[in-house]
């Protein structure tokens, strides 16, 4: 069955594995990028054993914010928040694991970076909360509305890992 041309192109279908399935959406905000932390946010993420299945660059829009927090839109902090958020470009995610959603909510750590544990990527790095270098999804339904509303479904990719369809030629 290894040797089956399907197993090897790597379309298996999500059903194989129904406990990976579980996505969510993280954010380096606009600080995250220009204080150059990218590359150590994925990590994190990777070293966890996630699986990146979306990622891109892009210059958030005023559209899009007030669609993502919908339920700050009346926060007094809210247009601050919209000005850091729309000050400079955002790299966007979609990981996917077993649980990653809760997992990822304790990586990124406390809101307010000064309630922020050490090793959270928020106690590590966060300056403010107004300034608080990623986003992560904070439950399983958060998640799926902030996936379709960031992503189109063709930019999100199933893979499979080269250690579990690698062949004997
Ligand atoms: P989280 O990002 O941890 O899910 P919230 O959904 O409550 O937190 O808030 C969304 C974002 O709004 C925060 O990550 C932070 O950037 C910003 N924010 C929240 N509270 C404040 C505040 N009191 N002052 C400024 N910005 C805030």
């Amino acid at each position: 069955a290894l040797l089956d041309g399907h197993r090897v192109t790597g379309h298996r279908s999500k059903s194989t594995h129904p406990d990976v399935s579980e996505r969510t959406l993280i954010a380096v905000k606009p600080d995250g990028v220009q204080r150059r932390l990218v590359g150590q946010i994925i990590q994190r993420f990777e070293q966890r054993g996630f699986k990146l299945v979306g990622l891109k660059m892009l210059q958030v829009s005023e559209d899009l914010l007030s669609q993502h927090y919908c339920q700050l839109r009346m926060k007094p902090f809210y247009p601050s928040l919209q000005q850091y958020m729309t000050s400079g470009p955002v790299v966007a995610m979609v990981w996917e694991g077993h649980n990653v959603v809760q997992t990822s909510r304790m990586m990124v750590g406390h809101t307010n970076p000064v309630e922020a544990q050490t090793g959270t990527v928020r106690g590590d790095f966060g300056i403010h909360v107004s300034r608080n270098v990623v986003h992560a999804s904070d439950s399983l339904e958060g998640a799926k509305r902030e996936i379709q509303l960031w992503f189109q479904g063709k930019e999100l990719l199933n893979w499979d890992c080269c250690d579990q369809t690698i062949t004997c030629e």
